[in-house]
């Protein structure tokens, strides 16, 4: 072992003391402690929120994420699990005097079953990599997050992911039978099982979604779907974002579940054409992809309803992809919309927040008044179908106070879904980004039992703490410094 670097956030020894005791447990160059080679883990996605890790720890077996979970209580050591750092809100984050648990070493395809149509795969592998593992056989899994070419099974589990095709083929919750993780104790624990229900208490939902704060995942059991035989997608139309919200909600209305339903605003497709040349009506103030999948009869039948109902919903134009090159140019400027964003401004905030379909139209003419409010841009690309808002503000970090209006837009925008009937997340988690936006939608009591249900899996409170769910403390601060319309939020809580 090399001496550790000193950092001011914790002692040298200290650091010694850590990385000596999970030295003895890994194999060589498993244990990082040097600044150099920390520094890429300091952050995930939301780059804007950094901290160094004491050390990083890089298993590759069940055993050694015991044992690494063993030697971190009895050092109280508090831990972050890391999938890919793909993640948009901050939840593998390190904490100062903490440990990084990543799994980029523990990534192997175990087993894959075509007659049980399921996968068994270790944490760390690539959600992509499971499809291209099932191809062979005309099988995938469904969950597909724009980052899918990058981000790990373990982080989806960790966070619920979603993607466009979630519409119809559900969450990560959805298409997962079985998680085995490691408890802060050290303790194995099996959650669901290999038929669609496992007898006791749904544990399993409970888990998924729960950001790394109940236990380290080691192995995931997956479905897999068969490749549908024909997809082909609508490109629509409307001179009006309101008209585009409804037409979503009438393509839902009229009993259609599309294999993905998707809109981009005007900003979002000029950013994007560009790029891409995807052929968008840069015109239009809002475009709808709607996307359908099945057999050929299947989809002529579905195309027809779905391009009947935009067109009564107000749609100006409709083009129908004729192949599947077509399908992917009409998709490649939804995908690429993120990157896009770096075209036209040196950074973006991308928020994720839930709100029920009809209230599209509304909440996207309150986002335009809040760009004017905030004297920042805002692009909408988004899970129209779910009613999953990606709001992507732009802003340019080098302007003072340019980066902390972008932090009040996007909380303005949360309070808003909440307000229309809807979550402050959709797909992306609360993290530390939206753990403030917690105490506008969960009352304290709610608050508590979220914090009774992480007691009970990791009672020391060591496994990614001061995440996803904010203290009493931290509301009271947040009510004090948020006075809304006259109104202090929580006015029964002390002030200090
Ligand atoms: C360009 C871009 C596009 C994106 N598009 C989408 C999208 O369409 N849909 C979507 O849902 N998300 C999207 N995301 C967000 C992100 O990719 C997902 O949240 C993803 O699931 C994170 O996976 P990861 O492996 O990178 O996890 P990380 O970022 O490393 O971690 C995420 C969380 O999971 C926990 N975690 C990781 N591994 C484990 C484990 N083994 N055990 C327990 N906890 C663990 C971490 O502690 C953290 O809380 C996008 C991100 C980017 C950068």
């Amino acid at each position: 072992m090399n001496a550790p670097t000193p950092n001011q956030a914790f002692s040298a020894a200290r650091q010694r003391e850590v990385a000596a005791a999970l030295d003895r447990i890994l194999p060589d160059g498993s244990v990082l402690f040097n600044e150099e080679d920390t520094r890429p883990y300091e952050c995930d996605g939301l780059t804007a929120y950094r901290q160094l890790p004491m050390v990083v720890a890089l298993p590759q077996t069940e055993e050694q994420v015991i044992a690494i979970l063993k030697a971190c209580r009895e050092l109280q050591v508090p831990i972050v699990p890391r999938g890919a750092g793909t993640g948009l809100s901050g939840g593998a984050m390190p904490i100062a005097d903490g440990v990084v648990l990543s799994t980029a070493r523990f990534n192997r395809i175990l087993k894959l079953d075509p007659y049980a149509r399921t996968a068994v795969v270790q944490p760390g592998v690539r959600n992509l990599a499971i499809s291209e593992a099932a191809s062979a056989h005309g099988l995938y899994y469904a969950p597909d997050p724009s980052s899918q070419i990058a981000c790990s099974i373990g982080g989806n589990v960790a966070e619920n992911s979603g993607g466009v095709h979630c519409l119809k083929y559900g969450l990560t919750v959805h298409n997962v039978l079985k998680v085995r993780m490691v408890t802060t104790e050290g303790e194995v624990v099996e959650l669901g099982g290999e038929s669609l229900d496992a007898p006791g208490l749904d544990l399993l939902a409970v888990f998924i979604g729960s950001e790394g704060m109940l236990g380290v995942v080691t192995e995931v059991t997956v479905k897999l779907v068969p490749k549908p035989q024909l997809a082909r997608v609508i490109m629509a139309s409307f001179d009006d974002v309101a008209k585009g919200g409804d037409a979503v909600a009438n393509v839902i209305a009229a009993g259609i579940i599309p294999a993905g339903l998707e809109m981009m605003d005007k900003t979002s497709s000029r950013m994007v054409e560009p790029f891409v040349n995807a052929g968008y009506d840069t015109d239009a103030e809002a475009i709808l992809l709607c996307e359908s999948d099945g057999t050929p009869e299947e989809v002529e039948d579905e195309i027809g309803r779905m391009a009947e109902v935009l067109r009564a919903s107000g749609a100006t134009a409709i083009a129908v992809s004729e192949n599947e090159a077509e399908r992917l140019k009409f998709w490649s400027g939804r995908k690429n919309a993120f990157p896009a964003a770096g075209r036209i401004s040196p950074d973006y905030y991308c928020m994720d927040g839930t709100i029920p379909r009809k209230q599209l139209g509304l909440v996207l003419n309150s986002i335009a008044d809040m760009e004017q409010r905030f004297g920042l841009r805002c692009a909408n690309v988004f899970h129209a179908g779910d009613g999953n808002l990606h709001p992507l503000i732009l802003f340019d970090a080098n302007q003072p106070g340019e980066f902390e209006r972008a932090e009040a837009f996007g909380a303005a925008i949360l309070e808003l879904c909440v307000e229309v009937g809807g979550t402050i997340t959709g797909e992306h988690g609360v993290g530390i980004e939206k753990i403030n936006s917690m105490c506008v939608q969960f009352a304290p009591e709610e608050r508590e039992a979220f914090f009774a249900v992480k007691r009970a899996f990791d009672p020391a409170f060591l496994l990614n703490p001061d995440k996803a769910i904010p203290s009493l403390h931290r509301c009271a601060e947040y009510g004090k410094m948020h006075v809304q319309r006259g109104l202090v939020k929580f006015p029964d809580l002390p002030r200090f």
